[in-house]
């Protein structure tokens, strides 16, 4: 049998890193990164045989577990009728109409096959629609990977402590205004100042790529009615919350009971279902700007793919009150537990949490008293060096995190009481090696 440090090596001659996506490379808690091979439910199998709870969930798609059998059987059908016809096709219309029934304020959706293409794209409409070139965005929050969204970026960008990326020109850099998360003031300080230029603001739903960062009270009504004041669209990011957070995404847990809606969302990960899908939705008037009925370009020669829309329709079908209500029971067990565990090893903490989403920041004072994390810059102050000793002890034990403290936990429908148990049993040992964790 091929080892994973065999197959990573291997890998590394072809690949920069060895991946195609940097945290994969376990850059920020060392050691080998795992080269998994199967996955069935909550588990994941690697190369060497060995089964992993796994809480990273394919990073957000796996809402309902890996191989749920609706799924895999739509996928088989649509494999079996051809891959993709470069043609409309009847279960586009049919993912669309699963997204709008959820979240009304998608009156009209475009695929794509990215959560960064969604986000660019949607940037480009905003654009194209207000004739304004600024966009403001909020440090830590990530968007995906295009030029002129990845200042100050989280996800990887935060995982590799990066300013941003090398590769995007100063004149990108500038038509992004990036600001405080969760800080009213500097809001209403961009708006009187470049008010008249400002195309967009986008925010994460909730922010989930600097750790889990929930929204203070109020925060995202206020990004609503200062857009709505000054002729800006607001771009409700949820390619991570989107149909996961509640069945209509974190929109569906602040929006929906608040009695506001953004302009545009953008939608990724729980949408395709484990396939290649994205989608940017929103305002009929907003939308039509695109083209062919508009003028902003936007084209993919694999938007809507068919195998893809059978994967997203699915998910969408199967994600029922019952699925969520289980991921949020079985997500608070988990961080209930996890919080138990870091208390009894002496370990400062904070759970960050919204919803079923969460993560944890070590050394922002003793859980229930410290304040936790707001903002980038108090992420970036965290004890990360906590993480790398927690991660490997969890990983030996059979407990796959994502390797990096800046992400969140997912668990998924098929989290049952077996799984839940491995990670509660794991979670005092990994406790107690973020406790002996020593800064470089
Ligand atoms: C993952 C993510 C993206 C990027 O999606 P990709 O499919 O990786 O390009 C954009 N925004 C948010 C909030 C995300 O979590």
């Amino acid at each position: 049998m091929t080892s994973n440090a065999e197959l990573h090596d291997a890998a590394q001659q072809l690949m920069p890193g060895g991946v195609n996506s940097p945290v994969r490379a376990f850059g920020s808690v060392g050691g080998t990164p795992v080269q998994m091979v199967s996955g069935r439910g909550p588990y994941l199998t690697d190369a060497e045989g060995n089964q992993y709870v796994d809480l990273v969930g394919s990073w957000g798609p796996a809402l309902l577990g890996h191989r749920h059998p609706a799924v895999i059987d739509a996928v088989h059908s649509a494999v079996d009728a051809g891959l993709g016809f470069g043609t409309s096709h009847p279960s586009e219309a049919r993912l669309a109409e699963l997204v709008r029934g959820r979240v009304p304020g998608a009156e009209m959706i475009r695929m794509v096959s990215t959560g960064t293409e969604a986000t660019m794209t949607a940037v480009r409409l905003a654009r194209g629609a207000t004739g304004k070139n600024i966009v403001v965005k909020f440090a830590g929050c990530y968007h995906g990977h295009s030029d002129g969204l990845l200042a100050a970026a989280g996800s990887g960008v935060a995982t590799l402590g990066l300013p941003g990326s090398a590769g995007v020109t100063q004149a990108q850099a500038s038509e992004t205004i990036v600001i405080e998360y969760n800080d009213r003031a500097a809001l209403e300080q961009v708006f009187a100042e470049h008010g008249e230029n400002i195309a967009a603001v986008i925010t994460e739903a909730t922010p989930a790529n600097m750790g889990v960062v929930p929204p203070e009270e109020g925060f995202n009504a206020l990004i609503r009615e200062i857009t709505t004041r000054h002729g800006a669209l607001m771009i409700f990011d949820e390619v991570m919350t989107g149909f996961r957070i509640t069945d209509a995404g974190y929109w569906g847990a602040s929006g929906r009971e608040e009695g506001w809606e953004p302009d545009l969302f953008t939608f990724g990960k729980v949408i395709g279902g484990g396939m290649p899908t994205a989608a940017l939705a929103g305002r009929r008037e907003v939308m039509e700007h695109l083209a062919p009925t508009g003028p902003v370009y936007h084209a993919g020669t694999l938007s809507g793919n068919p195998v893809a829309m059978a994967a997203g329709v699915a998910t969408l079908e199967n994600a029922t009150a019952e699925v969520y209500s289980h991921i949020d029971e079985k997500a608070q067990v988990v961080a209930d537990a996890l919080a138990s565990a870091l208390n009894e090893a002496g370990v400062d903490h904070t759970i960050q949490k919204v919803g079923s989403l969460f993560s944890v920041a070590f050394g922002t004072g003793p859980q229930g008293t410290g304040t936790g994390v707001h903002n980038y810059a108090q992420a970036g102050a965290q004890e990360t060096f906590r993480f790398g000793p927690f991660f490997h002890s969890m990983l030996e034990q059979g407990v796959y995190l994502p390797p990096s403290v800046f992400e969140a936990w997912f668990l998924s429908g098929a989290h049952d009481d077996d799984a839940v148990g491995t990670i509660l049993d794991a979670l005092p040992a990994a406790a107690r090696a973020a406790a002996q964790a020593q800064s470089a």
